[in-house]
């Protein structure tokens, strides 16, 4: 069996954690989870996740199979901090938010740096803020004027359109200007990513359970909505998943009218199996942890006190990765998610056995 650590010869996606800490302090509603899936590159950082989840285990699921994401997205990205997440279950009733947040605060001071968090869906900045009122290791707080800091969305949205840029000129050989994108969902990223598209010229159909939101979008963005059932099958090109993981199954593959996958959303291949399946119907998958990192490359910015130029260049080398990607994946007659997931095991797998030696 595989020891913590041990990723030299094991796909990240099924490596052991490192650690896994139960979170529990039912006085202030707190119960889930924090996972360090792997701190070779450095402290283990990834957002913290607040779901109504039916039961423990599976928030304890999402925990692992998102940590280990952050592993592979935060090698990817050439940040130096490794993989982990937390994720805490909406209590039933009533519960102070601010006292929750600031016991998740206590356990991540309790881990002592090995461990960063930041928002993920379901939390914001105040809720960071709770969590600053215990530790310092947490970023995505309110931006200091000159600093990085902020809602890493737009960042998550502009990594996501500059590698969009390349898909389509690779798949399509087509500027943006020239196609017509399907954004799934139009929260935090999908809105901005929408502006982006917008502003390049490229068309949209959108689809988002907020009727009001997706009107906003149909007025500024001169967008064509289509319902949430039916946005896999709409024309587009570029089919952009912004909303849940795990959209891309068996059954929503064979829906897809669009040439190009890429968006936002995390993991969002139900499973491995579904890769081949969009490789067979020729369908571009542009791997979610490499284009959407932005916001983790925000994220680390604001933790590790680089300029804000720093991370603007570190954004701006998601495009060229994405590129490089490609023409190894054409080169080798491999699946872009497979030449992923390969060299962001490596890089850690490196890092790892770095650490031993040292
Ligand atoms: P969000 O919660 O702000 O937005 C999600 C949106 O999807 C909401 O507007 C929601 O109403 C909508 N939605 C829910 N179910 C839907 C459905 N069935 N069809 C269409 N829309 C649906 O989240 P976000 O911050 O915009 O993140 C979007 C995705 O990108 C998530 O998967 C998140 O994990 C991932 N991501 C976000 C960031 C970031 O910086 N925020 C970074 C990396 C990855």
């Amino acid at each position: 069996m595989a020891m913590p650590n041990d990723v030299t010869d094991l796909a990240l996606a099924t490596a052991l954690p490192e650690r896994v800490v139960k979170l529990e302090d039912l006085d202030f509603g707190l119960e889930g989870v924090i996972v360090l899936h792997s701190t070779a590159l450095g402290p283990a950082a990834g957002g913290c996740r607040f779901w109504h989840y039916p039961d423990r285990a599976g928030a304890h699921r999402d925990a692992l199979r998102l940590a280990a994401g952050m592993s592979a997205k935060n090698a990817l990205a050439g940040l130096p901090l490794g993989g982990g997440k937390a994720v805490i279950r909406v209590p039933e009733g009533g519960f102070d938010r601010k006292a929750l947040f600031s016991a998740f605060g206590r356990a991540v001071e309790h881990l002592g740096g090995n461990y960063v968090t930041a928002e993920d869906v379901g939390t914001g900045i105040a809720d960071m803020a709770a969590v600053r009122s215990q530790t310092r290791h947490v970023a995505g707080l309110a931006a200091q004027p000159g600093y990085p800091g902020g809602d890493p969305s737009p960042h998550t949205a502009r990594g996501v359109f500059e590698a969009m840029k390349v898909a389509v000129a690779h798949r399509l050989e087509r500027p943006l200007s020239d196609v017509t994108v399907a954004v799934q969902g139009l929260g935090n990223v999908g809105f901005n990513l929408c502006r982006l598209l917008h502003d390049a010229g490229a068309r949209l159909i959108v689809c988002e359970p907020r009727s009001d939101v997706a009107a906003r979008a149909a007025a500024l963005f001169s967008a064509e909505i289509a319902r949430c059932s039916s946005i896999y099958e709409a024309k587009a090109d570029v089919f952009a998943p912004c909303a849940l993981g795990g959209i891309l199954d068996h059954q929503t593959v064979t829906r897809l009218s669009a040439k190009i996958v890429c968006g936002a959303a995390n993991n969002q291949l139900a499973d491995p199996a579904v890769g081949k399946v969009l490789a067979d119907r020729d369908v571009l998958y542009a791997p979610d942890y490499l284009v959407n990192a932005g916001g983790i490359i925000n994220v680390a910015g604001e933790y590790l006190g680089w300029l804000p130029s720093e991370v603007d260049r570190r954004i701006g080398d998601i495009a060229p990765r994405l590129q490089a990607l490609l023409d190894r994946a054409r080169d080798e007659n491999s699946r872009t998610e497979v030449i992923a997931d390969r060299m962001a095991n490596d890089i850690v797998a490196a890092a790892a056995r770095r650490r031993r030696a040292a």
